[in-house]
């Protein structure tokens, strides 16, 4: 078990599990099959739909499914015509909303998403919903999840064992390995990590919405009454960049983001 997991991360570091994030061009490794986190992921929602009430009528719910619908079928294109479609192969997009007063959305690998009702207030309307949904959906193409999860496996197998598997290899090899796990500095190194994930589901997001015809500037407003007392789980709060730096981020990518609004627009 524990070698066939080692040789797993040595295959994964050797033979392209390292790839690049669609529009930031962050390079990642990503050891897990992304066809095994999709089917994880299909199971756990079905489970989490079940066991949840879900909202089958209404504005609020179809609004959530039209800005769905228009954010992946424009990731879809974009992707594709990019040379990125595998980002997206094999999603079966499906988007729901939960009656649930917490103020929280997200999306699994495999393009499975729930927003909670307690979200709808902060969203306000549809191009709220699309900065949140952009993001949400950002997480998933840019495989956070599988680079996160890459991580913790590779911290839970512990640098003894990696540094075995690469005693005979150069120097520079090992440096590479420990800088692309983060071994060694632990709790350290996955705080900066996780808002770094953030940031980039931020900056990906404002385009993602402004390319299905939403207008980002709505965004930083948004993102400013999520931080005066909107988000209270994880994915809003705990690891987010502080408000300023975000604001001042989102600022920074507003002009290209208007550049896709105004192509979406045009269409
Ligand atoms: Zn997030």
């Amino acid at each position: 078990m524990k070698k066939s997991f080692l040789m797993l991360l040595i295959g994964g570091m050797l033979f392209g599990s390292c790839s690049k994030v669609p529009v930031t061009g962050r390079k990642q490794l990503g050891l897990l099959p992304e066809s095994e986190l999709m089917s994880m992921s299909l199971t756990s929602y079905n489970q989490f739909l079940s066991s949840n009430k879900v909202v089958t009528s209404g504005s609020e719910v179809a609004m959530v499914k039209r800005c769905g619908d228009r954010l992946s079928k424009q990731i879809t294109s974009y992707l594709q015509a990019n040379k990125m479609g595998d980002r997206v192969a094999g999603f079966k997009w499906e988007f729901n909303l939960v009656d649930d007063k917490t103020v929280n959305a997200w999306c699994m690998p495999g393009g499975k998403i729930v927003f909670y009702t307690g979200i709808m207030p902060v969203c306000r309307d549809e191009a709220g919903v699309a900065v949140v949904m952009g993001h949400e959906i950002a997480h998933a193409i840019a495989r956070h999840g599988n680079e996160r999860m890459s991580q913790g496996l590779a911290q839970q197998l512990g640098g003894v064992a990696l540094s075995a598997a690469v005693a005979n290899k150069s120097q520079e090899t090992q440096q590479l390995f420990a800088t692309a796990y983060g071994i060694g500095t632990q709790v350290g190194a996955m705080l900066p990590f996780s808002r770094l994930h953030e940031s980039e589901a931020d900056e990906m997001g404002l385009y993602f919405m402004a390319m299905a015809g939403y207008d980002p500037r709505v965004a930083p407003a948004f993102w400013q009454r999520m931080s005066a007392g909107g988000g209270k789980t994880p994915e809003f709060l705990s690891t987010h960049p502080s408000p300023s730096t975000r604001i001042a981020n989102l600022n920074k990518w507003m002009p290209k983001a208007i550049q896709y609004y105004n192509a979406a627009s045009a269409r």
